[in-house]
């Protein structure tokens, strides 16, 4: 038998069984990157972690394909290499995920754990969402599209979440906290996700249901 070469745009290659995709609420499809940036989530919560929230972030902002993200996430980002980098001296911040252009997924944070990616948000009436959410950054820029490949991904790792945990709702940071934070952003196509969505029983942004979800 040849050794099996890793797709990375394609996790669910990596594994011949369904069941062995999680160990410790790490998927084994991601690049695993711990991340110090991380606590317990909250008496109760564990079990009930009912939603996903989309971000979008590239370092320098725009530019795709860097370290920079990754040591953002992991304390290492070197705040002098750019001037941007400056606005970001002493944040301790992390997602679960992190989607790049090109499909590949990287995990910092066990989704047991609560990771530190909402800050100040309400969604459904529940404050904090850090404590029941997995958070997934998606490499890109609001307003400015994402690649098909990362769709492709994101999709995968809805679907194999929501294996896991009793999911109800997808949305953006924008939604959770509507004037504060803009991202995912218009560039980010929900059209793409609404049919997955439905399939999983799962809520969009417009909580009327999918079909307030236009292209507009
Ligand atoms: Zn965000």
């Amino acid at each position: 038998m040849p050794t099996a070469v890793p797709d990375l745009a394609n996790p669910e290659s990596r594994q011949p069984a369904h069941g062995a995709l999680w160990r410790d609420g790490w998927w084994q499809a991601a690049r695993r990157v711990p991340s110090p940036n991380f606590g317990p989530r909250p008496d109760g919560v564990l079990g009930e972690v009912w939603l996903v929230v989309l971000h979008s972030i590239s370092l320098p902002p725009g530019r795709y394909g860097g370290p920079e993200v990754e040591q953002l996430f992991t304390n290492t980002l070197d705040c002098e290499a750019h001037p941007y980098f400056n606005s970001l001296r002493g944040l301790a911040v992390s997602a679960h995920f992190f989607v790049r252009r090109g499909g590949e997924v990287v995990q910092f944070v066990s989704i047991d754990d609560r990771a530190w990616h909402a800050g100040a948000s309400l969604w459904r009436g529940r404050a904090q969402c850090n404590d029941f959410s997995v958070g997934i950054e998606l490499e890109g820029l609001e307003g400015e599209r994402f690649d098909p490949a990362q769709y492709g991904s994101l999709e995968r790792l809805l679907r194999s979440l929501a294996a896991q945990l009793p999911l109800t709702d997808v949305v953006g940071h924008e939604h959770i906290a509507p004037g504060r934070k803009r991202d995912p952003g218009p560039g980010f196509d929900w059209n793409h996700i609404t049919a997955l969505l439905g399939e999983l029983s799962l809520r969009g942004p417009a909580t009327s249901g999918a079909a307030g979800l236009s292209g507009a």
